[in-house]
């Protein structure tokens, strides 16, 4: 054993010595508390349903909906003590009003053992006494997240009050070791930077430094003239780099750069947390100025490892426990072997973890005044006083706020108690030996596909990890926190901007075909710059092309379902080497978000490999039962010619989605993009031709759709038509193919999926935070223009003044603009057309219900219209009956949730919808009451993912088809049965197999 483990190992002792003088269990306060935490680690389910009720409790007023609550969260309960909880449950039944009040004060109760105090006054009590058990603090003020600049602003406030409230407070109070005092202000104040900005997006840091500096100075500057010590904490992975980017700009400023007070946080857990560490480092050196570094573990790591898993992205943080142990020892070496230029804080409740800064710091010859512990609030209380009494400096993180704001502070707090691999809870709950505690973490890594050295990341962030089995996987977002990535996409929009203006020619039976008309495509945010011009073909291209197409089926309907599905994939291999490309010409010509214009790339990779995927599973004949002397096979064959209908709000998803449909069943056929985005179908041509699409197979035919669509539509010769697009255009199509023409050989198939007017419903106990930024992203993420976009959002009563105003404060933050710009959230409508029936529809607005809320500050140039916000509106007038397609939403109050759901389902359309609750059972009745093809619980109601959301709607938003789910592939096929007697003269074979080869259609 090496001498520094021994030295830890002597350390540790030591502090577990001292720690067992004044025994403590985990859970300090007796009664209740005890009692649940001490369930809650027994049972995984009760633990969940326990924090659940936490976490709603705050928001509750009413006694009788406290009890519903528990009622719904534990009444339920499967375990040993579910009869305890249940006479629990129906005693506080009996008189609502006290139990809730009690059960209230029991939770607050739990709150306040992690949060010092209610406001600044209120906190000094605690502070006091910490001071006379030689205990310095961090304060760090609680607050709901912020939604709105509003917020943001008022939090600024409140750290400039806490700032001089402590300063005033604590004159005259002095360093508790009395030595090396000048690199530890009394004072210290921790910020939390999405506090202060409400608009951060990770694409976009240089945007939050700009907005976070200007409210961080004033802060900064009498956090300096009071003696102050100000640090930015460190939240989730998405804010990391602007945290420090910001961090490095600000204390490089002339007026900063000499103030060494200032400090910032490392997460070990993070695996580029050593390389972060080290660049700091090289920047403290050429600032010239000391700075500090609270050395952590992380609070995020369960939501970091949930994002990355939905995402498709590699996990920003170490899997296994002791990676994080081991890293948190490694970064305390580099930042005590740095001591001249860094301060370090080590926050940690860990014993080892803390020992091994002391034996390291020893080693080196570092005093023991020169660095501090930082622990948390309300925990691990003997190993502080342990600490002081070892004659080390400590610093308690003291949170200050009310209970509402602190719920998920203290979720937090109440998940790292209770976790599994926590210390705390194998030290004081489950008496772990000390020898156990204190080993050594790189002896604990096992060596499996989690381990270290074994995972794979790539560098932009995409998780290179493969899934087991054979699952279907969808393809990675873009991670735009790389800068790598946010480089890529820039570059991708400069080659872009210098290929606009090209003319690009229908394709017809692999030949490139000009026509003197063309389409001109327009830059809706400069709309003078034309992105391409493009081919428009007529009635007789279009001839040509249902000819092309239908002497093409007889071969391409005969070829393997495996050679259809290599195309697709070869196809979606090709999106993914030309992605940023592709992503960058969406946000020119039709004006989405870098995220919006990836996530639609995404989401067509996503639809040829999940059809090539889907069609593996039905392409070979299978047998239909185990029958003695008969064999009876079940397959399928292509329908004929499709015509592709695509609207331009997803212009390469949709478009790609319901032509990799056709293609991969066996049919042929003619691309319709819509004229806004035919440059993209264009594309979505050439990815097919170089993916080495037969000729013929697919047309590509960009054109009017009153003219050549609609005589497509009727065309004797098409046997399947999939669209996508408005109710008016859907309900024609559906009529018009309803007529059988002379020569029609099939009944035509039409897919149909159309508008939605989705409604997202807000319950008297949701969780406010989440549900206005969810439902503004629903309502005015692409401007409204998502056919899933949320245009009515009903309110209960009861919530309804809180939610409102968070609601209009969070829509007058949003950032408006040329979505060129990372970080964009509404940009322009597609349009001039759009542009003027959407202004209509305003006007109609205004006469029917209360304008509550328009934007002022949008670009002149560009079809740009403001975020507009209606309250009052009747659910009977047309703002809140009839699709409008754009950043408009109407608000409605409902009494009860009977109401809510009426009005929700009261309009002709059935798409998407969203309800935001916390009570278990209004959950249970909105996913079965609420008429909608997609409904989303807790979540925004639009970005559905191939596979996992299969997407579409019924009534008059469509066919009930699911484009991206298991079945939407049969409605492109016709079905067969082959039966054969195998019996002969009494003899027939005992088995057959279960699937044969393809009978390859007709010729
Ligand atoms: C004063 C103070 C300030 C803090 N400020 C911040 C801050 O600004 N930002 C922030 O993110 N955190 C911050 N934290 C850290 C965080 O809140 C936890 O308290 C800390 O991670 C717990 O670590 P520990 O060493 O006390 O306990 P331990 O029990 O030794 O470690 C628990 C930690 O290990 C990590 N972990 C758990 N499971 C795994 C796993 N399977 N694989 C890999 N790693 C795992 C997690 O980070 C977890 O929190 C702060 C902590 C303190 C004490």
């Amino acid at each position: 054993m090496g001498a520094l483990q021994t030295e830890i190992e002597r350390r540790g002792e030591r502090i577990f010595d001292l720690v067992d003088q004044h025994p403590e269990s985990l859970f300090s306060k007796a009664g209740f508390y005890q009692r649940m935490m001490a369930l809650s680690m027994r049972d995984e389910h009760f633990k969940v349903q326990l924090f659940r009720f936490v976490d709603v409790l705050a928001s509750l007023h009413r006694g009788t909906d406290i009890v519903q609550h528990l009622d719904e969260y534990f009444a339920g309960m499967r375990n040993g003590y579910a009869p305890l909880i249940r006479t629990g449950v129906r005693a506080a039944k009996i008189v609502p009003w006290v139990s809730g009040q009690l059960l209230r004060w029991n939770v607050s109760g739990m709150a306040r053992q992690f949060i010092a105090g209610r406001n600044p006054k209120d906190v000094m009590k605690m502070l006091r006494k910490r001071r006379s058990q030689g205990i310095g603090f961090t304060v760090d003020l609680l607050g709901e997240a912020v939604v709105s600049e509003q917020e943001a602003n008022e939090y600024a406030s409140r750290c400039l009050e806490l700032l001089e409230h402590l300063g005033r407070e604590t004159r005259g109070w002095t360093d508790p070791l009395g030595k090396n005092t000048e690199l530890f202000p009394v004072v210290n104040l921790s910020v939390k930077i999405s506090a202060l900005y409400s608009q951060m997006n990770p694409a976009d840091p240089a945007d939050a430094i700009i907005h976070l500096a200007p409210k961080l100075r004033p802060i900064l500057r009498r956090a300096r003239d009071l003696g102050a010590f100000v640090n930015f904490d460190m939240e989730s992975y998405a804010h990391k780099n602007a945290t420090l980017e910001l961090f490095r700009t600000l204390f490089t400023e002339t007026e900063f750069r000499d103030w060494p007070h200032v400090g910032i946080v490392i997460q070990a857990y993070l695996r580029d947390a050593e390389n972060d560490l080290l660049d700091l480092l090289d920047w403290g050196r050429a600032r010239r100025t000391r700075f500090a570094v609270r050395l952590v573990k992380g609070a995020y790591w369960d939501f970091e490892k949930i994002k990355s898993r939905q995402n498709g992205w590699a996990c920003p943080v170490f899997l296994q426990k002791p990676e994080s142990d081991l890293n948190f020892e490694l970064l305390t070496r580099i930042l005590l072997e740095n001591e001249s230029t860094v301060t370090a804080a080590f926050g940690s409740h860990n014993v080892r973890s803390i020992a091994h800064a002391q034996a390291l710091a020893d080693q080196l010859g570092i005093d023991r005044s020169r660095f501090e512990f930082q622990l948390l609030y309300g925990m691990a209380g003997p190993v502080k006083r342990a600490l002081v009494e070892m004659g080390y400096r400590v610093r308690e993180y003291c949170p200050v706020g009310e209970l509402l704001p602190g719920m998920s502070y203290l979720v937090r707090r109440l998940l790292e108690n209770t976790s599994n691999e926590g210390f705390l809870r194998a030290k004081f709950s489950e008496n772990v030996s000390e020898d156990e505690l204190l080993r050594n973490p790189a002896d604990l890594i096992s060596q499996g596909p989690n381990g270290a050295r074994h995972v794979e990341v790539s560098s932009d962030g995409a998780s290179l990890d493969t899934p087991a089995g054979d699952t279907y996987e969808n393809a990675p977002l873009v991670n735009f926190v790389y800068e790598q990535n946010q480089d890529r996409m820039r570059e991708a929009l400069a080659h872009v901007r210098t290929q606009l203006g090209q003319k690009y020619p229908l394709v017809i039976n692999g030949e490139r075909v000009w026509t003197e008309k063309t389409i001109a495509s327009i830059n809706p945010s400069s709309p003078e710059d034309v992105v391409g011009h493009v081919a428009e073909a007529g009635i007789p291209e279009a001839e040509r092309g249902v000819k092309a197409a239908r002497d093409a089926f007889e071969k391409w309907s005969r070829t393997s379902f495996e050679t259809r599905c290599r195309l697709l994939e070869r196809a979606a291999d090709i999106m993914h080497r030309r992605r940023f490309e592709l992503s960058a010409l969406e946000v020119f010509e039709v004006g989405k978000a870098w995220a919006e214009a990836d996530g639609d790339i995404r989401e067509a990779m996503d639809f040829c490999r999940f059809y090539a995927h889907e069609m593996r599973l039905i392409g070979r004949p299978r047998l239909t039962q185990h029958v003695l002397g008969e064999e009876s096979y079940h397959h399928y064959w292509p329908r004929g010619v499709a015509l592709i209908i695509a609207p331009w709000n997803f212009p390469m998803a949709i478009l790609c989605g319901m032509t990799t449909a056709a293609l991969v069943t066996g049919n042929t056929v003619i691309m319709k993009p819509a004229e806004q985005s035919a440059v993209i179908g264009a594309m979505l041509m050439e990815i097919f031709e170089e993916a080495g699409v037969p000729r013929g197979v697919l047309n590509y035919l960009p054109g009017k759709g009153s003219v050549m669509g609609a005589h497509l539509v009727d065309h004797k010769d098409v046997d399947l038509i999939a669209f996508t697009g408005s109710r008016e255009v859907g309900l024609r199509i559906w009529e018009s193919a309803g007529k059988t023409r002379e020569g029609q050989r099939e009944l035509k198939r039409v897919i149909c999926e159309m508008g939605g007017k989705n409604a997202v419903i807000i319950d008297a106990d949701a969780d406010l935070d989440e549900a206005i930024v969810d439902t503004i992203y629903s309502a005015f993420g692409y401007q409204g223009q998502k056919c899933s976009a949320c245009s009515r959002l009903i309110i209960l009563e009861e919530i309804y003044p809180r939610a409102i105003e968070r609601l209009l404060n969070a829509a007058a933050s949003l950032r408006v603009g040329n979505p060129e710009e990372p970080g964009i959230m509404v940009g322009p409508v597609i349009d001039g057309t759009a542009f003027k029936r959407i202004l209509e529809y305003i006007d109609i607005g205004k006469n029917e219900s209360r304008l509550a809320f328009q934007r002022a500050d949008v670009p002149q140039k560009g079809f740009f219209i403001p975020p507009t916000i209606f309250t009052n509106v009747s659910p009977k007038t047309r703002i809140a009956c009839e699709e409008i397609f754009g950043p408009v939403l109407s608000v409605m109050k409902a009494r009860d949730l009977d109401e809510a759901f009426e009005i929700a389902n009261s309009t002709e359309f059935a798409l998407t919808a969203g309800f935001f609750s916390r009570s278990p059972a209004n959950i249970e009745r909105a996913k079965a009451e609420i008429v909608a093809g997609n409904v989303y619980v807790n979540r925004s109601c639009t970005g559905a993912v191939v596979g996992r959301h299969p997407f579409g709607g019924f009534k008059m938003s469509g066919g009930g088809t699911k484009a991206g789910g298991a079945d939407y592939l049969l409605q492109f096929v016709v079905p067969r049965v082959v039966t054969e007697n195998i019996t002969r003269h009494g003899f027939a074979p005992e088995t057959t197999p279960l699937y044969r080869d393809e009978f390859l259609g007709p010729r």
